[in-house]
């Protein structure tokens, strides 16, 4: 069977489907015979903690209410002892040697299945009962990770298959053991495709029913540039896979001279290219990639998966000053939390306001949370005596929140200073991404010391297309007129001003438009370190003069698909093939 998706992070894997369902971490995979009793036994204590749970909350609505509204509860209690479920599951555990989530999963379905087929609508009404005993159940088996434990005895390599697949559950996975990640949802802009470009793993997104059709434990074969998933391939096929594999190692050692070379237009004009990074770890491989500095360090990466205690100052100083450290004497921009406060590692108000990406999130959230935002401002401006460091804001919306983020900054500088420590100057700069702060960049370029575009964000306001859904990435068209329009305004107001600007979005990896950006005046970029010697190469083919003559036409042409023509014809046919690979 083959499966077509979204290739979103180019490469050939090949390993055995381990599968994840929302509300992670539930995995799915296929057992070594010697754990087949450990699960069982994870099985029989998941139903006690359950058991427990429910005779608790059965005791105090009977006390609060009345023993007739704790009925409920009484059938919830008989569901836990019926043979079909838990009994069944460990049947299921024993025959096919699946782990105890699958198994309970896949007992579940099989009752739903007979309570569909009842003419009797109590009965049918009873699946949403079966359904809250086994998500509770389940909510036991991962309590204290067990599975996650588990996993890391399975033979790899692994391919991790999800419906959806956010970036704190691959935070907390060992990278190194998966050959490639496939999801049902998911787009090339959505943070776990940005990641796993970055780490280097092969992904396909937008594959709609994957993690329903793929059993676990069946071998998959992977191709990240194509959007391929093939399942269970037959020899002829896997050879086929494999021969590309080998292409694709070839072409990326092509590519090898670059990482030393300087990026330079062939008129010369110098270009800065630097890293994307989502851990303090990746500094090597930045360097290694032949990037300057990072241009964008992701600091929210440093809460997924961790506790409260992320969020401590000693603990955020540790990582900076290691990531500072290691790129030295490169510079390092680290751009302060991006999150929405349903992703803050403490308590926050439940409701969907908590969790909307266009409500308390990035700057707002930090100005909202006055002792967090301290926090990370102490431990940023403690690390930047250890290299040069630059901090950024995200999601800024208007001069008004730049001005009060400045202060805070200032303010987390004084109490350093109160207690004795030396505070350098760091230049402070804010993201460009919504399109109120495009629209005024003139105005913000007052109060910033530096700018850098986010088009993965940029694009999806100005287009409103919501990045990570793979319904509507048709309608994710980064060169629509006014996405060109809007660069060009940005531009402009940083050159004026006179205040640096890169470009730290996507867009930037694309080497076919990065031609486009160098002629619109753009000079600094910043991208997973594994497109940077690409970069190189395309930059270095590229003359700057014929590249702003290129943007003039793009600026005068009336769809993306003019654009892409542009662009076709002015990157020579064989290197655009080259390019795409
Ligand atoms: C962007 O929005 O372009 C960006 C670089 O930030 P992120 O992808 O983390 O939203
Ligand atoms: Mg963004």
């Amino acid at each position: 069977m083959r499966l077509n998706g979204l290739g979103v992070s180019p490469g050939i894997g090949i390993g055995k489907a381990l599968l994840l369902k929302r509300g992670a971490p539930e995995l799915r995979f296929r057992v070594p015979a010697t754990m087949v009793s450990r699960e069982i036994e994870r099985l029989a204590r998941a139903r006690e903690r359950s058991r427990e749970q429910l005779q608790q909350i059965r005791d105090r609505i009977a006390d609060s209410t009345g023993a007739e509204h704790a009925y409920m509860f009484d059938a919830q209690l008989l569901m836990l002892d019926d043979a079909m479920l838990i009994d069944r599951a460990a049947e299921i555990i024993r025959s096919e040697r699946l782990n105890a989530g699958s198994a309970i999963e896949l007992a579940f379905r099989e009752i739903a299945a007979l309570f569909d087929r009842a003419d009797d609508a109590y009965l049918r009404e009873r699946k949403g009962d079966v359904g809250d005993v086994v998500g509770r159940v389940c909510m036991n088996l991962r309590t204290g990770r067990d599975s996650l434990d588990l996993f890391k005895h399975l033979e790899g390599p692994l391919v991790l298959v999800a419906d959806e697949l956010t970036p704190s559950t691959i935070a907390q996975l060992d990278w190194q053991r998966f050959a490639a990640f496939v999801t049902d949802a998911g787009s090339w802009t959505y943070h776990t495709a940005i990641l796993a470009r970055s780490i280097h793993v092969p992904a396909v997104a937008g594959l709609r029913d994957a993690s329903y059709v793929i059993a676990p434990g069946v071998l998959l074969a992977v191709d990240g540039a194509t959007g391929e998933v093939f399942v269970d391939p037959d020899p002829a096929v896997l050879d086929q896979v494999r021969a590309r594999q080998q292409q694709r190692a070839a072409f990326e050692h092509s590519l090898d001279e670059y990482r030393r070379l300087p990026a330079v237009t062939e008129d010369g004009i110098r270009i800065r290219l630097e890293a994307n990074v989502e851990s303090p770890d990746d500094a090597r491989r930045a360097r290694e990639s032949g990037a300057e500095g990072i241009g964008l360090f992701r600091s929210e990466f440093l809460l997924a998966g961790r506790g409260h205690e992320a969020l401590g100052e000693d603990a955020q100083f540790e990582a900076y000053t290691r990531l500072v450290e290691s790129m030295a004497p490169g510079r390092v921009t680290i751009r302060t939390f991006d999150v929405s406060e349903a992703q803050l590692p403490i308590d926050t108000p439940a409701g969907d306001g908590a969790r909307a990406p266009l409500g308390l999130r990035g700057v707002r959230l930090s100005l909202a949370r006055g002792d967090m935002f301290q926090a990370q401002l102490r431990a940023l401006l403690r690390a930047a005596s250890h290299g040069p460091l630059r901090i950024m804001f995200p999601f800024v919306s208007r001069v008004e929140e730049l001005r009060e983020a400045r202060a805070a900054v200032q303010r987390a500088a004084e109490t350093l200073r109160a207690r004795g420590d030396q505070v350098p100057p760091v230049p402070v700069g804010v993201m460009i991404e919504v399109p109120s702060a495009a629209f005024t960049a003139d105005l913000l370029a007052d109060d910033a010391d530096f700018f850098s575009i986010g088009t993965n964000d940029l694009i999806q306001y100005c287009l409103a297309v919501d990045r990570t859904d793979d319904r509507v990435s048709d309608l994710y068209e980064p060169l629509h007129p006014a996405i060109i329009r809007t660069l060009r305004l940005v531009a402009r107001a940083a050159q004026r001003r006179s205040i640096p600007v890169s470009v730290c979005g996507e867009m930037a990896a694309d080497p076919v438009v990065l031609a486009l950006l160098v002629g619109l005046g753009l000079t600094e970029f910043s991208m997973a370190p594994t497109a940077i010697p690409l970069a190189k190469q395309a930059l270095r083919a590229v003359r700057a003069r014929e590249a702003q003559t290129l943007a003039a036409r793009t600026l005068r042409a009336r769809t993306a698909a003019e654009v892409e023509e542009l662009l076709t014809t002015f990157v020579a046919p064989h290197e655009r093939k080259a390019l795409k690979f």
